[in-house]
């Protein structure tokens, strides 16, 4: 494997920060990641697991091996007539695997169009979107565990989802690397309308019977209006969870901002959008030096053109100062800091 030293990362994240890694190797197989990993620098380094860089802030360059997933591959493992399983490659394009599943009219995924990344980041942060979740479909995913290289199946349960979380951004955060996941879906999709977005735009399009593609092209058409394109604007979608709150406390917030804006989870739980938040302490569109919280939505911190990972978690620090001092909420960050 020809692993490169000194490489920038800049074009491997979408905040498009100029920081570089000491060694850097993509890898297209799991031999090619056994190998790298058994090799002296893979073994003696710091490693940071890269997919589509959609979800990461570099704060620093980073002292050790990148290693740039780009496992490709997306194949039909088993079918009934109810259900399909389908294997992807943890380097498959995210989106590109949704609209294979949509123009194979499989379901499951179509709410969850035009996410950026990779499959084998998916599973990371249970990727979420206008009311769909990865964890509805997903079977099982594959790896390999970095210190020992022992190779590992886990099922939905091992993975122990959560809202935008998962076993792997806590007890096993670097420490195994997805090689592959496996879908089951949907071969009579039931049409997902929860959000009034998406539920809004399909009403205006006046169909007698809604279908996955429709859902998708509605989900492509907001995204793109709403959200900044990370490849005219550095940014890594929304940096904050939406925080959760009981619904006592929710009822208060409601009293002095009636205009706040929540959403029953569970019994007594409300989650709150950040972004209302973030807004209504006066971040929206600001700048922070070369940093800011975009205009159209400002739970999305975004580069203006040079800021530095360290300016973008400033404006991120700020930014959790000035809600948890205005509403005595805190937020968690979403994206992965390094
Ligand atoms: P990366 O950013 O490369 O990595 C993220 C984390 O996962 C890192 O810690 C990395 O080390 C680890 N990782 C990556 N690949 C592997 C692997 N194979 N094995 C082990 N660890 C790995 N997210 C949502 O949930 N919903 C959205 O609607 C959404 N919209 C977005 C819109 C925009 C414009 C942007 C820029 C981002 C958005 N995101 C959204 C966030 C992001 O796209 C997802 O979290 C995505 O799954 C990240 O994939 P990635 O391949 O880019 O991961
Ligand atoms: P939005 O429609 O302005 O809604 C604001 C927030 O309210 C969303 O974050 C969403 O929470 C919540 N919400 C809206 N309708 C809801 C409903 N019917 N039931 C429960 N919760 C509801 O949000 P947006 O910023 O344009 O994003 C639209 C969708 O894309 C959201 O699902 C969002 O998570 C997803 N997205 C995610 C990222 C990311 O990086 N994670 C980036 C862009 C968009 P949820 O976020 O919990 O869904």
């Amino acid at each position: 494997m020809n692993i490169l030293q000194n490489i920038p990362l800049k074009n491997y994240n979408t905040f498009g920060i100029d920081l570089s890694a000491k060694a850097f190797v993509e890898v297209f197989t799991e031999e090619d990641l056994n190998e790298v990993l058994s090799s002296t620098e893979g073994k003696n380094s710091k490693k940071l697991i890269l997919g589509g860089g959609s979800n990461i802030l570099l704060t620093k360059d980073f002292d050790g091996l990148a290693i740039k997933i780009s496992i490709p591959g997306i194949k039909i493992i088993e079918e009934d007539n109810d259900f399909v399983l389908l294997k992807a490659g943890a380097g498959v394009n995210w989106n590109d695997l949704v609209n294979f599943c949509v123009g194979k009219n499989f379901g499951g995924v179509e709410n969850l169009s035009l996410i950026p990344g990779t499959a084998g980041a998916a599973p990371i942060q249970n990727i979420g979107a206008y009311g769909q979740e990865l964890k509805e479909v997903f079977y099982s995913l594959q790896g390999i565990f970095i210190e020992n290289l022992e190779e590992s199946i886990f099922n939905n349960g091992d993975c122990k989802f959560g809202y935008r979380d998962s076993i792997f951004k806590n007890e096993l955060k670097g420490k195994f690397i997805i090689t592959s996941i496996k879908l089951k879906l949907h071969k009579h999709p039931k049409i997902n309308l929860t959000y009034d977005a998406v539920k809004n735009e399909i009403e205006k399009l006046k169909l007698g019977r809604v279908t996955i593609q429709d859902v998708s092209k509605i989900v492509c058409d907001i995204r793109m209006k709403k959200l900044p394109n990370p490849n005219e604007i550095g940014n890594a979608g929304s940096f904050f969870k939406n925080p959760e709150v009981n619904a006592k406390k929710f009822l208060e917030l409601k009293k002095e901002f009636p205009d706040i804006i929540g959403h029953k989870i569970e019994e007594g739980k409300i989650k709150i959008a950040a972004g209302w938040l973030i807004e209504n302490t006066s971040w929206k569109g600001k700048r922070f030096g070369n940093a800011g919280a975009h205009t159209n939505q400002s739970l999305v911190l975004v580069n203006y053109g040079n800021a530095t990972g360290k300016e973008i978690l400033e404006l991120a620090n700020e930014i959790e100062n000035s809600v948890q001092n205005k509403f005595g909420i805190t937020l968690h960050k979403e994206v992965n800091i390094y």
